[in-house]
C-alpha cells in the first residue's frame, strides 16, 4: 500500500530535492535535457509522491542498487519517458536527473524523512551510499 504523505511533507521533500539535485542539473546544463513527457516537466514534479514512496519503502542500504527495483516499479513504470518494453532513452543517455543522481536523491529523501521525524540525518549515520550496482 502506498505511503500516505501530507501536503506539507511533500513540500519539504520537493524543496530539498530541488535544492540539492536540480541545482547540480542547472550548473552542468542538464536542465535543458532533463524532462519528462511532451512538456519536459521536471521528474521531481511529475513523480514526487511515488519517488518518496519508492525510497522510503526500501529497507535502508548503503548500496544504491537496492533502491533501484522500487524506483523502476513505482516511478519509471508510470513515466511517459519509458516505453512498454521498459526502455527509457533519457535514462540510457543519462538525461534524467532523478536517475543520474540517484545516490544523492536517496540520501536527500532519507535525510528529509529523518529531519521531519526528528532523527539524526541518515547520511551521518552510515558510510556514504555507494553507487556500486555489482
Ligand atoms: S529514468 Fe526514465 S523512466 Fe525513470 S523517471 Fe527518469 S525519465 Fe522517467
Amino acid at each position: 500500500m502506498a505511503m500516505q504523505l501530507t501536503p506539507v511533507e511533500l513540500v519539504e521533500y520537493r524543496r530539498d530535492l530541488k535544492d540539492r539535485i536540480c541545482s547540480i542539473c542547472r550548473k552542468f546544463g542538464y536542465d535543458d535535457v532533463c524532462g519528462v513527457g511532451a512538456e519536459g516537466e521536471c521528474p521531481f514534479d511529475v513523480h514526487l509522491a511515488r519517488l518518496v514512496d519508492a525510497v522510503l519503502s526500501t529497507p535502508r542500504s548503503n548500496l544504491v542498487a537496492d533502491y533501484v527495483p522500487k524506483i523502476r516499479e513505482l516511478v519509471c513504470a508510470s513515466c511517459p519517458n519509458q516505453n512498454e518494453q521498459g526502455v527509457c532513452k533519457s535514462r540510457d543517455r543519462a538525461y534524467c536527473g532523478l536517475d543520474s543522481f540517484l545516490v544523492l536523491v536517496v540520501q536527500t529523501i532519507e535525510d528529509t524523512y529523518d529531519r521531519l521525524h526528528a532523527r539524526p540525518a541518515a547520511s551521518s549515520q552510515r558510510e556514504t551510499l555507494r553507487q556500486n550496482v555489482a
